[in-house]
């Protein structure tokens, strides 16, 4: 038998990608290393657009078990503080979340989706022709349309087929990371730590001319704290790291002790050290049948937590075209435009998290160059550019249709009045494309792949609105309606 798609890796990415091309009608099957889900604690919360994408397909209320998202009132850059309740309308949304749970609430839903996850089995090699991919697991041999690889950084599938990884391994610095219980005493009346450099907050990096620290309060009275030294020899990842370390390298970075103790649950695996980063990306996304999705198809720095923002993003950009691949209506040239729409915002993502990274290392011709950046932050202009960058929203999908303001941009979630529907995340929850018209001049349009919606808000952002299933405009308004639909969808429509 051969299935349509295999993919290999049930990270985040890849159960979102099954997930996905479920809704679109294919059935994959998910090939798993572990027996098991992993409990090392990676991502600590999903930033950016990401969280619209969630609620669009109604994951953000069963993962958060809240209403509507909304935009973050600030978050950070390089540790200076961003403010961004100014601003009024911004796309840096901020869901706090363990990847565990995450990852937990994924399989279910592809669970419940009808999705097969095989655990225990490793992907080892593969190889391809013309029609499909053949598959060796440690378990036997699968055959396969197309091969995904959502199989993480060392990409045992990028390597298969020999895609480049090229880019920089920066192993000036180390990292260590624990969670501990911090004294009250620690703080002052306004939720501060004083130290010789100024206040530090939580939720944000803090550069000293030592190193950068991070405090992050998860849980009532407990802390996870974070800390980035350079020059410092490194140790090996496999040694665990101690409270009596925590403790010496705060007093190293901050330039004073803190209060710190070990919490009653206390986790182990909360403990961490790395030494340096790396910011790579896959020369190509695809080769042949074979497709890169997530960390497979790049690493960076995790500072400001862009990770998930990419990844989940690519897969929702792979799953409908590789849906329409499978199914057989794709226009040529779709599945390509997966990575010509994403490799770019990968792109963006190691600019942005290399800049970080270099605006915490230490160096007075460091600090000049932050005291430069901290004036620009002032300006609201430049505050907006840089949440836009953060939330991967400064890149418009280049689609060749009338230009209309709207086109190749994210569907904004306009307020609607149309049967049973209040906003337009609630459309895009089936995971189809939908001609949102808000004047009733496409009355009676029929199309095997898109819906048709009739609704009135109060301020249209166009006649009528073709909306792709990733939630990106295709079309605005005007002329040009049939052409769009080709581009997309091929079968014209019926009316
Ligand atoms: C310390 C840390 C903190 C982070 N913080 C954040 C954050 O706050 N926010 C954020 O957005 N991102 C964060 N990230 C990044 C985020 O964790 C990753 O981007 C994310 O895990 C990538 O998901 P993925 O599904 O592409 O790959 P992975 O999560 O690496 O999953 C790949 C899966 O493939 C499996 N696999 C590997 N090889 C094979 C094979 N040959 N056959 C079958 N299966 C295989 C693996 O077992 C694994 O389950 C952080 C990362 C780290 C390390």
């Amino acid at each position: 038998m051969t299935e349509d798609v295999v993919i290999a890796g049930a990270g985040p990415n890849g159960l979102f990608l099954a997930c996905e091309l479920r809704l679109a009608g294919v059935k994959p099957v998910v090939l798993e290393r572990l027996p098991e889900p992993p409990s090392t604690p990676k991502a600590n919360g999903l930033v950016g657009r990401v969280v619209q994408l969630l609620d669009y397909r109604g994951l953000y209320q069963r993962i958060s078990g809240a209403g509507k998202p909304s935009p973050a009132p600030g978050y950070q850059f390089a540790g200076f503080p961003l403010e961004l309740r100014s601003l009024g309308d911004h796309p840096l949304y901020v869901l706090p979340l363990p990847q565990r749970t995450l990852e937990a609430r994924l399989t279910e839903y592809a669970l419940e989706l009808g999705v097969e996850i095989r655990r225990g089995q490793e992907l080892v090699s593969l190889s391809q022709d013309e029609d499909k991919v053949v598959v060796e697991t440690n378990d036997g041999t699968l055959e396969t349309r197309y091969l995904v690889g959502a199989d993480g950084g060392h990409s045992v599938v990028r390597k298969q087929v020999g895609i480049g990884f090229p880019g920089t391994s920066d192993d000036s610095f180390t990292s260590v990371q624990g969670r501990v219980l911090l004294d009250p005493s620690a703080f002052t009346t306004g939720g501060e730590i004083e130290t010789p450099d100024g206040p530090v907050r939580p939720f944000q990096w803090h550069r000293s001319p030592r190193g950068a620290f991070a405090l992050a309060p998860f849980e009532p009275g407990v802390f996870r704290v974070s800390l980035l030294e350079w020059g410092r020899p490194a140790v090996s990842e496999d040694i665990p790291v101690t409270l009596d370390e925590l403790r010496a390298a705060v007093r190293r970075v901050l330039g004073r002790d803190l209060p710190m103790s070990l919490p009653e649950d206390d986790d182990p695996l909360v403990w961490r050290r790395r030494t340096g980063s790396n910011a790579r990306q896959a020369e190509r996304y695809r080769e042949g049948r074979v497709l890169l999705l997530g960390d497979a198809a790049h690493v960076h720095p995790a500072v400001g937590g862009p990770g998930l923002n990419l990844g989940l993003q690519d897969a929702v950009n792979l799953g409908w075209k590789l849906a329409a691949e499978v199914r057989g209506w794709a226009p040529p040239g779709l599945l390509d435009t997966y990575e010509s729409e994403r490799l770019p915002l990968g792109r963006r993502v190691l600019l942005h998290t290399q800049a970080q990274m270099t605006l915490l290392s230490p160096g007075e011709e460091v600090g000049s160059v932050r005291a430069l950046f901290g004036e620009l932050l002032d300006e609201s202009v430049v505050r907006q550019r840089i949440a836009e960058m953060l939330a991967g929203a400064d890149v418009r999908y280049d689609l060749t249709a009338p230009a209309h303001p709207l086109l190749g941009r994210w569907m904004p979630d306009v307020p609607l009045r149309a049967d049973g529907v209040t906003r337009v995340a609630e459309l895009m929850r089936s995971g189809r494309a939908v001609l949102l018209d808000f004047t009733g001049a496409h009355d009676g349009f029929e199309h095997e792949q898109v819906d048709y919606v009739r609704a009135e808000t109060a301020e249209p952002p166009a006649d009528a609105v073709l909306i792709r299933p990733d939630g990106y405009v295709a079309w605005a308004g005007g002329d040009g309606l049939t052409e769009a639909l080709g581009q997309w969808f091929r079968m014209s429509e019926k009316v």
